[in-house]
């Protein structure tokens, strides 16, 4: 280690912000009340958990009342599918996309064996979705349809307005995992006719381990979890007041930040990105160009492993992540970037850097000097590589 640590894998986490954390400091000691309590205890606490809610609403140009606080964005996402399904018991067709995040994808391949027909519409080598798939893919029996906002892995935007419109004309529900897109983009649901949307508070510097469900008005909907009349009836168990606050209060943030992301955040990107591809020996950019959030990158390094890349990145204090499936300790390549038809000597190289606003342009050039420096390494012990190297 050389003493120096950048972090640069907000998609996986993020920093809590310290507005956030001194937001929810007083629900660990004074104000511990339970929210349903009639007492003046509970009444204390309620006031905070509306007002999150209100700052919620405010991001996303929601109603207070359609927004439902859950554990995080993977419960968020089961909620909605398990929740329209059973609300719609007679129409058994689920449409999603080939490149959803795993709280997606593996809830829809399990109904999709337990009596229900999946279809996963496919994207290009851009990672675009086909639409004219999509509009061919909707029936009579189609219950629901859920498409990411934003690829966590190459941070593709889907053209959700759009996409909100087919469903809707076909007669089924639209649900969007946009885990990725809140607090990056901006999302106003006024607008754009989404009826249940996923978020999770750790992607936008609140802690892990508090999501949002919204649910628009007038939608059928039967509650993953039952029990105790929280949420509305919609979400049962106690709230947890303090995160409910620290994700009201990064949401407040987000908001005030937004610019800054679309400006600094986005150019830090971008330089990162152009000089890496313009100086090394052969990386690519995975993803559209022209349609991205503004914080993430991902590159291929033909020939070479992402997981050395990221071994020897860890080693020089930055934190970034590979496509590859390496939280489950598999080196199963990224299904993202396959279904794109990124070929396998790119797809085993994928690298992703996904940056916040509380990274600088010096954390940049480090990031930079070191990643090509780690190119040159690995290509000198790939046989492959070296080819590659030496045909410069
Ligand atoms: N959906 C997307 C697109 C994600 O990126 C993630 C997390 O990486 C999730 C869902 C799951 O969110 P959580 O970690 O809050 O369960």
């Amino acid at each position: 280690m050389t003493g120096r640590i950048v972090y640069a894998d907000n998609n996986a986490t993020t920093m809590v912000a310290p507005e956030v954390r001194d937001a929810m400091l007083p629900f660990f000691s004074d104000l511990y009340g339970n929210p349903s309590s009639m007492h003046l205890f509970g009444g204390q606490v309620k006031k905070y958990v509306e007002q999150a809610r209100e700052k919620v609403a405010a991001l996303l140009h929601a109603d207070p009342s359609e927004i439902v606080f859950t554990s995080c964005g993977t419960e968020s996402d089961n909620a909605a599918i398990r929740g329209v399904l059973a609300a719609y018991p007679d129409r058994r067709h689920i449409i999603t996309s080939r490149v959803e995040h795993p709280a997606v994808k593996n809830l829809v391949q399990y109904l999709g064996k337990n009596g229900y027909r999946v279809s996963e519409i496919s994207v290009d080598r851009l990672g675009r979705l086909d639409l004219d798939e999509l509009r061919e893919k909707l029936d009579a029996d189609t219950a629901l349809v859920s498409i990411m906002w934003a690829n966590n892995e190459t941070g593709v935007i889907f053209p959700i307005p759009q996409i909100a419109d087919m469903v809707h004309s076909a007669g089924a529900l639209f649900h969007t995992d946009a885990v990725q897109a809140a607090g990056k983009i901006p999302i106003d649901l006024k607008n754009v006719h989404v009826d249940l949307l996923s978020m999770s508070g750790h992607k936008i510097h609140a802690p892990k381990g508090i999501g949002v469900l919204y649910i628009r008005k007038g939608t059928h909907f039967v509650p993953y979890l039952m029990g105790g009349h929280q949420e509305r009836g919609r979400r049962a168990g106690t709230e947890n007041v303090p995160y409910i606050v620290g994700l009201g209060a990064a949401c407040e943030l987000a908001m005030q930040t937004m610019d800054e992301e679309q400006t600094r955040v986005q150019q830090m990107r971008d330089r990162l990105e152009r000089e890496i591809t313009s100086r090394a020996i052969d990386a690519s950019v995975n993803g559209d160009p022209e349609n991205r959030i503004p914080n993430t990158t991902n590159i291929s390094f033909k020939y070479i492993e992402g997981e050395s890349i990221l071994i020897l990145l860890s080693e020089a204090g930055i934190a970034a992540s590979s496509g590859s499936a390496c939280t489950s300790g598999s080196l199963e390549p990224s299904h993202v970037l396959r279904a794109m038809g990124i070929p396998f000597t790119r797809v085993h190289g994928s690298v992703r850097f996904s940056l916040s606003r509380y990274n600088t342009e010096e954390e940049i050039d480090y990031i930079i000097e070191r990643m090509l420096a780690i190119e040159r390494r690995l290509r000198e012990i790939s046989p492959f590589g070296r080819d590659e190297m030496h045909a410069q």
